[in-house]
């Protein structure tokens, strides 16, 4: 049985009450590793380390390029050890091997790109208004971010904060979700590897009432970069402003994937299983919501079903497999317990629709692809995010009704729009409230692209160069050249 020790001010530790917890594989369901049980002194310790770390010491003398190099080498590291990171992963949260390997195999280009974007951080000169002033701003970093990170992809979540906050100056402590720790502390080794001062990046696991609710109202703390659910963030963001902290929340979705009569209805086809079934529905992005015109609903719907039958369930760790288990046992309840709300809502189950007893399934926590037709985006399997692979379709008569239902949602994360019209194309990303909509293809992520939530699902955004802003705060700086000190009463 592996066991993994927190990582504080440069050293791995146990925690403080020196209790550990355990960690299961969703495929067996079976206990694979303990981890350390952090609370709050732990916090306190890490906090203390990144604070230390930010406000004197080597990273603090650091040039901004030479920043960058440590953010690219810790890339180059992951780079190399991406297979074994990955398979960690699908031993902590049961996703596919096939989509972990891609996920961590991508997730260098963050480093990267912010790395190479740490001594690009300009200030301006203002061209001032008044005489006798030079006038010229910087982007200082904010200081100590807390990163939470969820358990359905924890590397890429936390390359999204860790690289820009990096790249800015800023120090970390990171706390993963209680179900999927194992990989971010195999990953801090690289951390350490690649040269990073002590203290600048650490990592407290634990629980969220333990861990997370006291990173969260540490005084040392400036910034919380939190990707979870929209409750979590909630009381995230609620703690948060007693301090004036910053807040990045992703959080969680309802997308529609909207299909028009004059799709290329194969791709689209791809497109909503993709949508909804890749990852077993554990994504944020999930196009749960499928919004079908009328006139194509029944070829639509046949061609669905047939594709979606043809999933392959079973061990996660095969490429061959296409749904694998579901991460947790709560969330393997949650998701059965969805199904029998639409099913009394009304709802017509048209496949799946309760756990998968397939004998390639063992004893893993597997829920059969599901799908539901005749839903109204009243119910509450329209409205709620189940993340799982239950897919809800809502038929819909024009360009009108579907942008209605689509923006008829508190939240707006992810979109998908299914036309040959470019017209009708730019018109709908127009209309939709969400962060991304994507055309003719969905579930398409890049370090280079903006991402995040409009409404309730979010606050900021992730990747692209305006991420480096939401962990950099600026100064103006006045220098007197000549002007006169004048009425000191009177504003100058
Ligand atoms: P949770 O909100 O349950 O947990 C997220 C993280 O917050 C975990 O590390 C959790 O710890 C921690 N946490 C829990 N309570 C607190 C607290 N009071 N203060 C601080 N931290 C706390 O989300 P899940 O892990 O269940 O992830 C699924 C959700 O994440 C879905 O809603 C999904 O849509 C969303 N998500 C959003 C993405 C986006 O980019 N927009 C991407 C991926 C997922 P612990 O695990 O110990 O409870």
């Amino acid at each position: 049985m592996q066991k993994f020790k927190m990582y504080i001010d440069g050293e791995f530790v146990e925690a403080a009450s020196g209790k550990y917890f355990d960690s299961y594989y969703p495929f067996t369901g079976k206990v694979w590793s303990q981890v350390a049980e952090g609370g709050p002194e732990d916090v306190d310790r890490a906090v203390k380390a990144a604070h230390r770390a930010f406000t004197s010491g080597d990273w603090a003398e650091l040039t901004a390029s030479q920043r960058g190099m440590l953010v690219h080498r810790l890339g180059d590291l992951i780079a190399r050890d991406a297979k074994k990171l990955a398979e960690m992963e699908v031993q902590d949260n049961g996703k596919l091997i096939a989509e972990m390997q891609g996920q961590v195999n991508y997730v260098p280009q963050w480093y990267y790109y912010f790395g190479g974007l740490a001594d690009k951080i300009e200030g301006s000169v203002i061209p001032l208004d008044k005489k006798g002033y030079f006038n010229f701003t910087r982007h200082e970093p904010i200081g100590v971010v807390a990163a939470i990170t969820a358990w359905n992809s924890p590397l890429l979540l936390l390359a999204w904060k860790l690289a820009p906050a990096l790249a800015a100056g800023c120090t970390v402590v990171i706390k993963p979700s209680e179900f999927t720790s194992a990989s971010t502390l195999e990953f801090v080794k690289l951390v350490e590897e690649a040269g990073f001062p002590k203290g600048v990046v650490n990592v407290v696991t634990g629980f969220g009432k333990d861990v997370g609710a006291p990173l969260t109202s540490h005084p040392l703390v400036r910034k919380v970069a939190f990707t979870g659910s929209d409750a979590t963030g909630r009381a995230i963001n609620e703690v948060a402003a007693k301090t004036f902290k910053r807040v990045t929340l992703e959080l969680g979705g309802k997308s529609p994937n909207i299909v028009f009569d004059d799709a290329n209805l194969e791709d689209a086809v791809n497109g909503a299983v993709s949508g909804i079934f890749a990852a077993t529905g554990q994504t944020c992005i999930a196009g749960s919501r499928l919004l079908l015109q009328e006139s194509i609903h029944d070829e639509f719907m046949d061609r669905l079903l047939a594709l979606a039958k043809t999933a392959k369930m079973g061990n996660p760790m095969s490429m061959e497999t296409q749904v694998g288990p579901v991460t947790t046992r709560p969330q393997y309840d949650k998701i059965l317990s969805y199904i029998d709300i639409a099913k009394t809502e009304g709802a017509n189950l048209a496949l799946g629709g309760g756990p998968a007893t397939r004998p390639e399934c063992g004893d893993g926590w597997f829920v059969e692809p599901t799908v539901f037709t005749g839903v109204t985006n009243d119910m509450r399997i329209a409205q709620e995010e189940v993340f799982g692979p239950v897919l809800s379709v809502i038929k819909f008569k024009d360009e009108d009704e579907a942008s209605r239902i689509a923006n008829d949602i508190r939240f707006g994360l992810g979109s998908g729009v299914w036309t040959s019209d470019i017209g009708r194309a730019i018109r709908m990303s127009e209309k939709i409230q969400a962060g991304t909509v994507w055309v003719n293809t969905y579930r398409a992520v890049s370090y280079m692209s903006p991402f995040g939530g409009y409404k309730d699902s979010g606050i900021g955004r992730e990747s692209g160069i305006e991420a480096i802003y939401q962990y950099l705060q600026t100064k103006s700086v006045w220098i007197n050249t000549g002007a006169k000190t004048g009425n000191p009463f009177v504003l100058k």
